[in-house]
């Protein structure tokens, strides 16, 4: 099997696990191209930076001190079996394991239920505009697979949109939170989009980008489906 890769570290976090302290750890590769990724250098698939065995002798040191490890990307499930094997051994040392997904690989999710405690699952547009800022056309169905096998597994998560102007509107918001309730999920975020480029090519506006929060009856409405809504401005 082909060591895991590794392309970046976060080593202590307090708001990518709820309620644990965490490190994050970043993998190489993603399928899809998101209009707005922060994290491009991480898209193509190569080798990573870290030496897999020495993060794991780091995590060792962190015991006591870390409570769970995050895996994002990237996107952590696009090195399969890779991934769920080094998800193991970093469970073995005790840690609760969490992982950040865009949810295109619904087996790799489906073998990885058994060994992640919590997941975070990006809802990234309706069908309409998933393919224009994923530039993927086949990224929404495998998105929903993966929705429909978190959503057996009982376990924790929490299902997000990131509320970019240019491919998500008010309606959509509304009409993505409602199929989000319908698969029974309980938790589901709201994330205002932050442009993270200077030269990044968009025409919205900071009005544009605070509508989603500060319509009421678009927040009553969404509260209104879910245990817990975090509207995270
Ligand atoms: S899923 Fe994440 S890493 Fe992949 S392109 Fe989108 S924002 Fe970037």
């Amino acid at each position: 099997m082909k060591a895991i890769q590794i392309g970046g570290l976060v080593s202590f976090t307090t708001i990518d696990y709820p309620g644990k302290l965490a490190a994050v750890l970043f993998l190489v590769g993603c399928p899809i191209r998101c209009a707005y990724c922060s994290n491009p250098h991480l898209i193509p698939v190569g080798d990573g930076e870290y030496d897999p065995d020495k993060i794991l002798e780091w995590l060792q040191s962190r015991k006591g001190k870390l409570e769970a490890v995050v895996f994002s990307g990237g996107e952590a499930l696009m090195q399969g079996a890779a991934t769920i094997d080094y998800m193991r051994r970093v469970r073995d040392l005790g840690f609760a394991i969490g992982l950040h997904t865009n949810g295109f690989y619904p087996e790799n999710l489906a073998a990885a239920s058994e060994v992640v405690d919590w997941v975070g699952i990006d809802y990234k547009a309706t069908k309409t505009n998933y393919e224009k800022l994923t530039g993927v056309n086949i990224a929404y169905d495998h998105l929903l697979k993966s929705l429909d096998v978190w959503s057996k597994t009982g376990k924790p998560s929490e299902v997000r949109v990131t509320c970019d102007p240019r491919f998500v509107s008010l309606d959509d918001l509304l009409e993505i939170a409602r199929d989000v309730s319908k698969r029974g999920f309980k938790n589901f975020a709201v994330q205002k989009y932050i442009p993270h480029f200077e030269d990044e090519e968009h025409n919205t506006t900071s009005a544009m980008r605070e509508s989603f929060f500060n319509n009421a009856e678009l927040r009553d409405k969404i509260n209104s489906l879910f245990d817990t809504v975090i509207w995270r401005e």
